[in-house]
């Protein structure tokens, strides 16, 4: 059986233990390669290599730090069928998805950031005929990185690429759900020459590599997506030691659909927003609030829609909905169902596991389920499942819908379909979100600030929002 490696000073190296963990294939339910169950000794390698590396990546020029992101860019691209394949069996997502979306995405990370910190400029703040200030943006140091395993190489691309493109070194930890591309693309910086001991993966449990990376006193700053609980925990490590924290976490996303919205197209947006990659990608729409002169038409089309969404083995053409990650995670999205029938709701479509034949006969498949009648205040409107499970209800006025779309503990993403441009930016406003889609859905610019308020997390990631937080700004004031 295949056993991955960490990524320590430019080699790949089994934890210093010798021990392994299963990692298993979710559209088979076997396990099918074996990862480095790594801990605090290995950790304590990884930042000695980083260490050691970070004089000169921090002192490079910014054209050459560059370069090496944008051929590891290039890397990512030569190998995107092989990536999207792995991606792939390792997550449960169609091979079409992984194609279309993961793996470019990787790839545009670096490439994006190689180009931002091309641009990135300081300011200066005048003081008349008194002094000037400038601001230095100088890199932190050593930092965290630590992923989920919903968007693998997406995800931890998007954290190590502004970190390593403002000058800092990084140790980073992927999912140990989902750790096969992380452990490709420490190949792939081997086979681009990629400075060694700048970049360091480590591969293993989140309670014990991970909490080991969060507490060590030199990696000066951990960039976390994942569960909010989990952020809660490491902000309780990483505060009281004074590390700059961005937390990217959970969400309960509304999507408010309004009846002048251009029907055909919303219907198809709002099942692409509640379903792709199986519900489990942190700005999927959750809840579901419709202009009451519309619902049952809606509420119809919508259920229609869904039942044409193929369900089968990830890497056969055609498919629309692949496993989901984990047994256990299946067991959590499954469990919700049932708590959601014992709060009174009425499964509209799916509210089953389903069992595909052949090579996918042990896989961990769910049915795309729609649910109505359930109050803003049920435990399924309020807790995020995080799986292939919306729920649905009419609302009558736009102050109705502001206050359902705002009823959770949660704010990362609410998409809005109306054409009324009047309602669209007074809404906008008044939803408390840190992103807001009109008539679209996940369309991404990688400049824009992303990320979430409430407890959904705190920073922001994406463009020179993230570049900010990988450098600490020192402001020099000189008399004239
Ligand atoms: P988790 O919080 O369980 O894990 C995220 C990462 O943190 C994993 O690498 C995990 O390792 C690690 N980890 C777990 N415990 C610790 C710890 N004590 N110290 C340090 N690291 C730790 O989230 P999931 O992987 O289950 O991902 C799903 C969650 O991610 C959902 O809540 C989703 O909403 C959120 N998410 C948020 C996004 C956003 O941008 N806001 C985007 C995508 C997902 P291990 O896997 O080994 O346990």
């Amino acid at each position: 059986m295949e056993k991955l490696a960490n990524f320590i000073n430019g080699e790949l190296v089994p934890a210093q233990s010798g021990d392994y963990l299963d990692n298993v294939n979710p559209a088979i339910g076997q396990v099918y390669s074996l990862i480095p169950d790594s801990d605090a000794i290995d950790v304590e390698q990884a930042v000695a290599a980083a260490q050691k590396a970070l004089p000169q990546w921090s002192a490079m020029s910014i054209e050459e730090r560059a370069g090496h992101l944008a051929r590891l860019a290039d890397a990512i691209e030569a190998q995107a069928d092989e990536l999207a394949r792995l991606e792939s069996i390792d997550n449960g997502k169609p091979l079409a998805v992984a194609s279309a979306v993961d793996i470019p995405r990787g790839s545009a990370n670096l490439r994006f950031f190689s180009q931002a910190i091309t641009q990135y400029a300081s300011e200066s703040h005048s003081m008349g005929d008194e002094a000037v200030n400038y601001t230095l943006r100088d890199p932190i140091g050593i930092v965290g990185c630590i992923s989920p395993w919903n968007l693998p190489l997406y995800l931890f691309t998007w954290k190590i690429a502004p970190a390593l493109a403002a000058g800092n070194c990084v140790v980073a930890k992927p999912s140990e759900v989902t750790p096969m591309t992380a452990f490709w693309l420490a190949k792939l910086c081997q086979q681009v020459g990629f400075p060694k001991g700048v970049l360091n993966i480590l591969h293993g449990l989140g309670h014990k590599v991970g909490n080991a990376l969060v507490s060590h006193p030199k990696i000066k700053a951990i960039s976390f997506t994942g569960g909010t609980a989990t952020g809660a925990h490491i902000a309780s490590i990483a505060a009281p030691k004074f590390k700059k924290l961005s937390l990217e976490l959970g969400g309960k996303n509304p999507a408010l659909v309004f009846a002048d919205c251009d029907f055909d197209t919303t219907v198809s947006t709002v099942a692409r927003s509640s379903f792709a990659n199986q519900g489990q990608i942190c700005l999927c729409s959750s809840r579901i609030y419709v202009e009451r002169s519309i619902y049952e038409k809606f509420k119809t089309a919508l259920v229609a829609k869904v039942k044409e969404l193929v369900i089968g083995d990830p890497l056969e053409s055609g498919v629309h909905q692949g496993a989901v990650v984990s047994k256990p995670h299946m067991e959590k999205v499954l469990d919700y169902i049932s708590l959601a029938k014992e709060e009174g709701g009425t499964v509209l479509t799916g509210g089953s596991r389903k069992n595909l034949s052949g090579r996918c006969e042990q896989g961990y498949f769910i049915e795309p389920t729609i649910i109505e009648g359930l109050d803003i205040a049920a435990r399924t409107n309020q807790e995020e499942i995080f799986g292939p499970v919306v729920t649905i209800a009419a609302f009558d006025t736009d102050e109705q819908a502001v206050a359902l779309a705002n009823g959770t503990e949660y704010g990362l993403a609410a998409t809005l379909h109306s054409s009324n441009v009047k309602r669209c930016h007074g809404m906008a406003k008044q939803l408390d979100f840190g992103i807001v889609w009109v008539n679209t859905w996940l369309l991404r610019d990688l400049r824009t600030p992303f990320g979430g308020v409430k407890s959904s997390g705190v920073g922001r990631e994406g463009g020179f929002e993230a570049l900010k937080f990988f450098t600490e700004a020192k402001n020099v004031c000189i008399k004239y």
